[in-house]
């Protein structure tokens, strides 16, 4: 069984998928406590649902994209059968990882869109750095979401130190909500001569910061 969030359809709001409709499949749990966390309604509760009973709600929305993310989708085991599953069905898989649990095991059809957490995030030393030698560069993105300067440069490091640019299909920063300026962000993205992507969460300029299932 899976502890599950919520499941709903809307657009994707995030990544180089952004704009597009998209079946969420949010999961229960995450292992970490990120400062400036905007899914912390996931940490607890959710209701138990098979995996059939997820593939089955994720039917009826008839989107060919679907998400699973969190809180930590891949702190529960059996997600990753129920990743398998959704590819078994030919569903173009999105997973959202907060890059503390292992990308391994993860059918390797599915996409990744890992986050490296930045030293703001009160989480950094719990990235876990195997997984950017598991990015595959067709198909796979990794996301910073950086709250402060400090955050910038390391990010900045991490994408020189891995060489990030050839490792992920592209490489996502993000502004943590409210906490950086970004018109700052956006200008030490141009400055840096690095192949980098400046994403806004779409889904909150449309609905609301704390608008739940959309
Ligand atoms: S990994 Fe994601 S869900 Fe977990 S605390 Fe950080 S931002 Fe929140």
């Amino acid at each position: 069984m899976l502890r599950v969030t919520e499941i709903f359809r809307s657009i994707q709001g995030e990544s180089t998928h952004a704009g597009r409709p998209c079946t969420f499949v949010r999961l229960t749990g995450c292992p970490m406590r990120c400062s400036w966390c905007d899914s912390e309604y996931t940490f607890t509760g959710g209701e138990h649902a098979s995996i059939e009973d997820v593939l089955n709600q994720v039917r009826s929305f008839g989107c060919r994209l679907v998400e699973v993310t969190g809180g930590e989708p891949l702190a529960q085991p059996e997600a990753f059968e129920l990743i398998g599953r959704l590819c078994d069905e030919d569903y173009e898989v999105l997973i959202e990882t907060g890059g503390y649990v292992s990308t391994e095991d993860l059918d390797q059809r599915a996409k990744v869109i890992l986050d490296v957490k930045c030293p703001a995030s009160g989480e950094a030393e719990r990235n876990h750095w195997p997984n950017l030698a598991r990015l595959r560069p067709e198909m796979d993105e990794v996301k910073f979401v950086v709250a402060d300067r400090f955050d910038w440069e390391f990010a900045r490091e991490v994408v020189q130190a891995y060489d990030l640019e050839s490792r992920a299909k592209s490489i996502l920063i993000s502004p943590a909500w409210e906490q950086i300026d970004l018109q700052d962000l956006a200008n030490w993205i141009a400055e840096s001569g690095l192949s980098l992507r400046m994403q806004l969460q779409m889904h909150k300029y449309i609905w609301g910061a704390d608008a739940r299932g959309v």
